[in-house]
C-alpha cells in the first residue's frame, strides 16, 4: 500500500470510528450469531491477489460486525467490564503505527521511561506506599502467574529455575499455595502453570460476605506445615469476579509476615476504584504484600492490554526472570530499567503511552468522577433490586457489582427458580438491548449486573432495570 493510500483510509476509518462510538448504541450488545456463521463467510483459501483496501474494509462491515459483541455499548453489564475510551483509542492508534519493540531501555528509551513514571502514577492513584515498583503486563493471568513463579524461586532459595523441580521433590519438597474458594480461575491456572500441582492449591473457605476466613487461612497453612509441606504463596483477592468480595488484607498479611510467605493481591476489576481514597479500606495491610495486580484495561478507560503489575522488591523479580543472551546486551544495561526482565514475554508493546493519553485526558478528578458514578448507579439499582417484591439480591453489593435474581413468590422451588432466571437471563441478552452474565452463588442460578462502561449513564442502568423487571413479567405469564 502507498502511503497516500494510507492515508486516505486512515481518514476514512477515523470517521467511522467516530461515528461507531457516536452509535454503538444501536447494536445489538451481544453478538445475535450462532457458531460458524461468521466462518461461513470468510473463505477456506487465503486470496492470492492483492485485494482492494475498499473490499476489505466493506467486508469487515458486512461479514465480520455481526459477529462481534460491543464491549464498549452503553448496556453493556456482563462480566466485568473491559473499557476503553476516545483518547485511549488515540494513543492505540499511534503505538500502533510505531510497531515498536518496548523490550530494552534501548529499544525504546521513551517507552521504557514512561512506563516508569506512568506506573509510580498510577501508584500514587490508587494509595500504594512507596517503595511498590511498576510494570505493564499484558494481563492479571500473566501478573499473577509471574508473581506465583517469583514465589516459588524465593520459597526454594532460587533452587527450582537452576536444579528443577524434580530434585527438589527427590528430596521432598513439596510446596503450598493459599487463595479463597472465590479466587478467580487464573489462580489455579497459574498455580498448576508455576509447577506447584493443583493439588497443592489449598481454596480457603469464605465467610457470609464470600471474603476469606483468615482462621481457616491459619489453620491450612499449620496442618500443611505439620505434614511437612512449604506454604509458598497466598493470593489475596480484592473484589472477586463472582459477587466482588474482598478479602481481609490486613490478618492475611498478618499471616503471610509472620509466615514469610509471599502475599500476592489480586485486585484485578477493584483496584481502579482505589483511586477514590473512600474505598481505600481495602488495602489496609497492603505494604506487607509482595505483589499486587490490577487492570487499567477493566475499569480505567485504558484499551486492553493493559495489567499494572506492582511488586516490592524488584530484585527478586528480575532474579527470576533475567536472562542474559550476548545478542540482548547493551551499553546502559547496568543504568536503566531493561523490562524484558521484569516478566515472561521478551516482546513488549509500547503500552504506557495510553495510560499517560488517558491519565492526561482525562485528569484523575476526571476519572474518579466516572468510577464514582458508575458505583453510585449500581448501589442505586441494587437497592432498588432489593425493594422490588419480585427480585431479591443474592449477595451484599460489592462496589458496581450485585447478583440478583427474579423470586416471584408463588415459586417455591428452588431448580423452578433456577429455570426461571435462565430463561429470563437469555431472554435479555437473545434481545440485544442489553448485556448480562449468569453466575452461581451458593450452588444457585443468579443474574450479575456490573456497570462500568465509559458511555453508560445512570439512565442506562435504570432503562435496564425497567428492561428487567418486563421481561420477568412477560415470561413468567
Ligand atoms: C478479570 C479478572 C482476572 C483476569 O484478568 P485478565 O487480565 O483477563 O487475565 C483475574 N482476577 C480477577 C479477580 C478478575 O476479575
Amino acid at each position: 500500500m502507498e502511503i497516500e493510500d494510507f492515508r486516505q483510509h486512515a481518514h476514512a476509518f477515523a470517521d467511522w470510528m467516530a461515528d461507531y462510538l457516536a452509535g454503538v448504541e444501536h447494536y445489538p450488545v451481544r453478538a445475535q450469531v450462532k457458531p460458524g456463521d461468521i466462518a461461513r463467510r470468510v473463505p477456506a483459501e487465503p486470496p492470492a491477489a492483492p485485494e482492494a483496501m475498499a473490499r476489505i474494509f466493506a467486508d469487515f462491515q458486512a461479514d465480520l460486525l455481526p459477529g462481534m459483541t460491543h464491549w464498549q455499548h452503553p448496556s453493556f453489564f456482563a462480566y466485568f467490564p473491559a473499557n476503553s475510551s476516545p483518547p485511549s483509542v488515540l494513543a492505540e492508534m499511534l503505538t500502533a503505527t510505531l510497531a515498536a519493540q518496548c523490550m530494552l531501555w534501548e529499544t525504546s528509551p521513551a517507552a521504557t521511561e514512561l512506563e516508569t513514571r506512568v506506573m509510580d502514577w498510577l501508584r500514587r492513584m490508587i494509595g500504594l506506599p512507596e517503595g511498590f515498583a511498576g510494570v505493564i503486563q499484558d494481563t492479571a493471568s500473566t501478573a499473577t502467574l509471574t508473581a506465583l513463579l517469583t514465589a516459588r524461586e524465593r520459597a526454594t532459595g532460587w533452587r527450582a529455575s537452576g536444579e528443577g523441580l524434580a530434585t527438589l521433590g527427590a528430596e521432598g519438597l513439596r510446596l503450598a499455595v493459599y487463595a479463597s474458594e472465590e479466587s478467580h480461575s487464573s489462580v489455579e491456572k497459574a498455580a498448576t502453570l508455576a509447577g506447584f500441582g493443583r493439588q497443592y492449591l489449598r481454596r480457603i473457605a469464605t465467610d457470609a460476605a464470600f471474603a476469606m476466613n483468615p482462621q481457616a487461612l491459619a489453620q491450612a497453612i499449620a496442618d500443611d506445615q505439620a505434614q511437612g509441606l512449604t506454604p509458598a504463596a497466598v493470593v489475596a483477592t480484592l473484589g472477586s469476579t463472582g459477587v466482588g468480595a474482598v478479602d481481609p488484607l490486613e490478618p492475611i498479611a498478618g499471616i503471610c509476615q509472620a509466615e514469610g510467605i509471599w502475599l500476592h493481591v489480586d485486585a484485578a476489576w477493584a483496584g481502579s476504584a482505589l483511586i477514590l481514597p473512600e474505598h481505600r479500606w481495602m488495602i489496609a495491610g497492603v505494604e506487607a504484600a509482595d505483589s499486587f495486580v490490577f487492570n487499567p484495561h477493566k475499569w480505567l478507560f485504558t484499551n486492553f492490554d493493559c495489567s499494572a503489575y506492582f511488586v516490592r522488591d524488584p530484585a527478586a523479580l528480575t532474579r527470576t526472570f533475567a536472562i542474559a543472551p550476548p545478542y540482548l546486551e547493551t551499553r546502559e544495561a547496568a543504568r536503566v530499567i531493561d523490562y524484558r526482565d521484569w516478566g515472561i514475554p521478551l516482546g513488549r508493546r509500547f503500552r504506557a503511552l495510553k495510560l499517560w493519553f488517558v491519565i492526561r485526558a482525562y485528569g484523575v478528578d476526571g476519572l474518579k468522577a466516572k468510577i464514582a458514578r458508575h458505583i453510585d448507579w449500581a448501589q442505586e439499582l441494587a437497592r432498588q433490586v432489593a425493594a422490588a417484591e419480585d427480585f431479591e439480591l443474592v449477595a451484599p453489593p460489592s462496589l458496581a457489582l450485585f447478583n440478583f435474581r427474579y423470586r416471584p413468590p408463588a415459586i417455591e422451588s428452588e431448580d423452578a427458580l433456577d429455570r426461571l432466571n435462565r430463561r429470563l437471563l437469555d431472554r435479555l441478552n437473545d434481545g440485544g438491548r442489553l448485556y448480562l452474565t449468569r453466575n452461581l452463588v451458593k450452588g444457585r442460578f443468579a443474574i450479575r449486573f456490573a456497570v462500568g462502561q465509559t458511555a453508560t449513564t445512570r439512565e442506562h442502568v435504570q432503562q435496564a432495570w425497567r428492561r428487567i423487571q418486563e421481561t420477568a413479567k412477560a415470561i413468567a405469564s
